[in-house]
């Protein structure tokens, strides 16, 4: 895919390679060695796995001991999602999970939980965590089958809308509850900081930072209260998550984690911009458009909108042929649109499709020209039609 032919703007599903992490990914994969070797070219990986600990500690702000590496955010929820805890050596159960509406799939699952001991959160109509009603959930939790636990993401990945986590963990903390923050799509686009949030365990993911794919972290905020593990073997990661490690894939999310940090700020308010104009130029265009949850506080690469009529999927394919690659909501396996569960959980007609466009540090005014070129003659067809 060149750029000259094709228009990236979905940064939430993926971001593309920086070429940093290719050249960190390609100068691992040529070193000799198992990480676990007592032997120099062991050590060698070990102090290259050591160091990607530092980096993406540094991250969440957090000591590097506090960071498992697993291959993936969705195999971190999964290893954090679970009713079985050990505080040291003692066994501590959780009783039950409570996930706001708009997770990713990777929470909604509900992970090692059984189907009937997870409860979804609603959100409001502006895509925020109904905190009373959470509240009311918490209180009503039945300790004696355990502690509750509480899932809500950061940044949401189709709207990009910011959540209260600090508000969150205030309540779940008050009830004596656990509370796991996605931070997949919030890392790399505003500051995280595990102790400011408050929260007792983050999930992150490589690839939304440019590095690469399969590789992500549990990032704890202590060491004694840890999720009894999801893989077993070896006793890589202290026993928390066996197998050899990835060095290749990680120096690689390492370098996406250096970039992620780096120019935070200035990087977000170029990116803003983009997103304003394309925002406006589609406001100008028609006024029927709906973007949700411009009023509130959201990422600055993301833009969720319906057109009204206009389907999800006919939407996306439209784009598509313009040369214009932008995404439904979440990324679905089987290439499957669907009806979003974001926007049906902020009260939306369940018919009303949503079209997501998400920028990155690559994008540039002409991206958003070609986008708004392309929206214009969606636009007209739709009214033809
Ligand atoms: N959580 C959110 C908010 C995401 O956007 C994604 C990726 O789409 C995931 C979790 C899953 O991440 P991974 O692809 O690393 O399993």
């Amino acid at each position: 895919m060149t750029k000259t032919e094709r228009t990236y703007l979905d940064w939430n599903a993926t971001a593309p390679l920086l070429p940093a992490a290719r050249e960190a990914v390609v100068s691992a994969l040529d070193m000799v060695g198992n990480p676990s070797s007592v032997h120099g070219e062991g050590r060698a990986l070990r102090m290259l796995v050591e160091a990607v600990r530092r980096d993406v500690a540094a991250l969440v702000n957090t000591a590097p001991a506090h960071v498992i590496f697993t291959s993936g955010a969705t195999e971190a929820a999964n290893l954090v999602l679970t009713p079985n805890y050990r505080m040291g050596r003692t066994p501590l159960a959780v009783g039950h999970l409570y996930a706001s509406e708009i997770e990713h799939p990777a929470i909604r699952e509900g992970g090692r939980f059984s189907r009937d001991d997870v409860t979804m959160i609603p959100v409001t109509r502006a895509g925020i965590v109904d905190l009373d009603a959470l509240d009311i959930r918490l209180k009503a939790h039945d300790k004696a089958r355990g502690l509750p636990m509480v899932a809500v993401m950061l940044a949401n990945n189709e709207t990009g809308i910011v959540q209260p986590v600090r508000a969150v963990a205030d309540i779940v903390h008050r009830h004596g509850g656990l509370l796991i923050v996605d931070a997949v799509q919030a890392v790399g686009r505003m500051p995280v900081d595990i102790e400011a949030l408050d929260a007792d365990f983050l999930i992150i993911s490589s690839h939304k930072l440019g590095g690469p794919k399969g590789v992500g972290a549990l990032v704890s905020r202590g060491e004694v209260l840890m999720p009894v593990p999801l893989i077993r073997g070896g006793g890589q990661e202290k026993g928390h998550r066996s197998g050899t490690e990835n060095p290749a894939a990680l120096a690689g999310f390492a370098a996406a984690a250096r970039a992620a940090l780096a120019d935070l700020a200035e990087r977000n308010a170029r990116i803003s911009g983009l997103r304003d104009a394309l925002e406006d130029g589609m406001r100008t265009a028609t006024n029927d458009v709906i973007i949700h949850g411009a009023e509130g506080e959201r990422v600055a690469n993301t833009s969720f909108f319906s057109l009204p009529g206009l389907k999800s999927e006919t939407g996306q394919i439209a784009f598509d042929l313009e040369g214009i690659a932008l995404s439904a909501g979440s990324a679905c396996s089987s290439g499957k649109v669907g009806q979003s569960h974001v926007l049906t959980a902020m009260g939306f007609d369940a018919t009303l499709g949503g079209l997501r466009v998400s920028l990155g540090p690559d994008s540039t005014e002409a991206d958003v020209e070609r986008f708004l070129a392309a929206f214009s003659r969606v636009v007209s067809r739709r009214r033809a039609a």
